[in-house]
């Protein structure tokens, strides 16, 4: 649902970015993870992570609080090194049992979920402050060039306190990409930002980091928001690599349950296993390929069950209207806990009707159980 409020929203603050198409464009660069692990006392907290991000790429590492993301960031960064593995930029080694170059060197962007602006330096001096290689005048215009590009140019000689966090979170953007990194590398950069900003102003930095064309990581714990920005994302669980995909490819073939209640509410159902179909008071649903167990865990979304068809009654025991959706609660006999349908408001029944439920296959997930470890 897109109302008439965000979308001026959205071009209000799509105007304060000024022009598009006139940040400095960058070669991208490939960045690299081989088998990295990094441990802070008796822990692990990253445990033999491999992955790579292609030229141009966004991608977003994914996953609960404490599951390593950080630590993996700052690993690329460079603030902390690997015990074991190698980081790559573009095939060169940048930590490894061979070499550690520092951050300095590595031609990375960084930004942190606080901004980290320096208090004491105008908005044009942040900016420029990347550009310490270059002389004074030459980097003062590339910062008034980056300030223009993110439409903060009338605000060069102000403070950062006199900016709104929205403000300081373009002018953290300015900064690190003045320099024209090849690989950004971004800490939960839009959470410090109020929730009706944060989506515009999440769409106008994909927009920035496209056209400066560097790699990007960006670490998040919303799964929400690593759909809408990235074009992998990597999911960690407890130091690990648990899965890495498009956001459609993750969010339709979750790896287990707990990816799978990661990414959406679910309804959990268990039932035995016959002649490859697990059985449900709600029906049967055929197992995936290799399945072993005898008993099953049967996730259905709540998009995943829709009023009609040849399917199973249920009492609705509560309809909450959502705008466009019908959030019901539904009895299903043989099912002790309620179950959970959304609805579209259309066609939702009313609380205390009785109504037929049919089920969404591409909403239904089949694990095996015991259950892998909750993602969150
Ligand atoms: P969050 O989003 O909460 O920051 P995260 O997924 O980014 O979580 P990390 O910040 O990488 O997780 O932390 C992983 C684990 O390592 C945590 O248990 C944390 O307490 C621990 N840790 C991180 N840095 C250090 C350190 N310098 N010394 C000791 N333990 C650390």
């Amino acid at each position: 649902m897109n109302t008439t409020g965000t979308t001026g929203r959205a071009e209000r603050e799509s105007r304060r970015w000024g022009p598009r198409g006139t940040a400095g464009a960058t070669f991208a660069g490939l960045l690299a993870f081989e088998n990295v692990s990094k441990q802070f006392g008796k822990t692990e907290v990253v445990r033999d992570v491999s992955f790579s991000l292609a030229p141009g790429e966004i991608a977003c590492l994914l996953g609960p609080s404490g599951c390593g993301k950080t630590t993996l960031l700052r690993i690329a960064a460079g603030i902390e090194k690997p015990d074991r593995g190698r980081v790559l930029f573009d095939g060169q080694e940048m930590a490894g049992p061979n070499r550690f170059v520092p951050p300095e060197k590595r031609n990375i962007g960084l930004m942190f979920q606080d901004f980290a602006l320096f208090p004491h330096l105008s908005i044009l001096e942040n900016v420029a402050f990347g550009l310490k290689n270059l002389p004074r005048a030459e980097a003062r215009t590339i910062a008034g060039h980056a300030l223009e590009r993110v439409g903060l140019a009338h605000h060069a000689a102000d403070y950062p306190h006199h900016l709104s966090g929205g403000e300081q979170q373009r002018v953290a953007l300015a900064r690190a990409l003045v320099p024209r990194p090849q690989v950004m590398l971004m800490d939960e950069p839009f959470s410090g930002l109020d929730q009706r900003l944060r989506e515009s102003v999440r769409a106008e930095t994909l927009t920035l980091l496209r056209e400066t064309r560097a790699s990007c990581l960006l670490v998040t714990h919303d799964p929400v928001e690593a759909m809408g920005l990235a074009d992998r994302i990597f999911l960690m669980r407890q130091g690990r690599l648990v899965q890495s995909g498009t956001p459609e490819q993750i969010y339709r073939q979750p790896a287990d349950a707990a990816v799978a209640r990661f990414f959406s509410d679910a309804n959990e159902l268990a039932g035995p296993v016959t002649g490859g179909r697990v059985e449900t008071p709600l029906g049967g649903f055929p197992v995936p390929a290799g399945f072993h167990g005898r008993e099953a865990l049967v996730l259905i979304r709540p998009q995943g069950l829709k009023p009609g068809g040849a399917g199973t009654d249920g009492l609705v025991v509560e309809a909450r209207f959502q705008g466009d959706d019908v959030k019901c609660s539904v009895l299903f006999k043989g099912v002790d806990e309620r179950l959970t349908a959304l609805v579209h408001a259309r066609e939702a029944p009313q609380r205390g009707q009785t109504a037929r439920f049919e089920i969404d296959p591409e909403h239904v997930f089949v694990f095996e159980k015991p259950v892998s470890p909750p993602i969150s």
